[in-house]
């Protein structure tokens, strides 16, 4: 069994790379995402029975009706992160889950901030991220629709779960040119979109469909 968590079989760097090639086949383009999609081992972040279904390009159940993003979909995120005009160096994340798109942006920015509103979660966040040694990320249980002022404001602000609008309060504790990567759109339809402020005027693109868990009020 340990054979396995170290490296031999489903887990293995082979695997990992079947993923990265699977990204770029699909379009991932960015060096850099890729080398951190590489370097972060996913099946550390899912449960144990559904361990041999780490690397493939799905969205996995975490338990609590919540789920580990699909790789494409995180490397998608990161890559309009990188792409944006203001090198992004302090970044703030709602919606921790299990904390795997967050030790994707620990390889990619200075600081990470990332906000979730299931205790429960947020701790095994924690221990994920406290097995891979990261340190430059910083968890919060709160409810992400404040944003976290404490630390505002940011370079880019990601948000991994869905909602009809952006919720206010990010918009105010974002940099001048910094941008807001979110699904936008119901249960039914979502998009990926940039939302940033240009001139004065706020700019809104839209990218993929994909399918987000709905970003709740209040804390669990
Ligand atoms: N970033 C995660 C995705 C987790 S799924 C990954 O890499 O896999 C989305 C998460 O958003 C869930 O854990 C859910 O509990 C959380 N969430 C939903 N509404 C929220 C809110 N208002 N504030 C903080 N977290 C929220």
């Amino acid at each position: 069994m340990n054979l396995i968590r170290n490296g031999i079989g489903m887990t293995s760097e082979r695997t990992r790379l079947r993923m990265i090639e699977r990204l770029r086949d699909r379009g991932i383009q960015n060096e850099q995402v890729l080398q951190a999609m590489f370097a972060i081992p996913r099946h550390v972040f899912v449960e144990p029975a559904l361990e041999s279904r780490a690397y493939d390009d799905a969205a996995l159940p975490l338990g609590q009706g919540q789920t580990i993003s699909q790789p494409h979909t995180v490397a998608r995120m990161s890559e309009l992160l990188l792409a944006s005009p203001l090198k992004p160096r302090k970044v703030l994340e709602i919606g921790t889950g299990c904390g795997y798109q967050t030790s994707i942006l620990s390889c990619l920015v200075d600081e990470v901030f990332s906000v979730e509103r299931l205790g429960t979660l947020l701790e095994r966040a924690r221990a994920n991220l406290k097995a891979l040694n990261i340190r430059n990320a910083r968890l919060a249980h709160a409810d992400g629709q404040a944003g976290l002022i404490e630390a505002a404001p940011y370079d880019a602000i990601l948000v991994t779960a869905a909602s009809r609008d952006v919720p206010a309060a990010l918009l105010t504790q974002l940099k001048p040119q910094g941008r807001i990567i979110m699904p936008l759109g119901d249960a039914t339809q979502q998009h990926l979109w940039v939302i940033e402020e240009i001139d004065r005027q706020q700019r809104r693109t839209r990218y993929d469909a994909v399918r987000f868990v709905p970003l709740l009020t209040g804390r669990g």
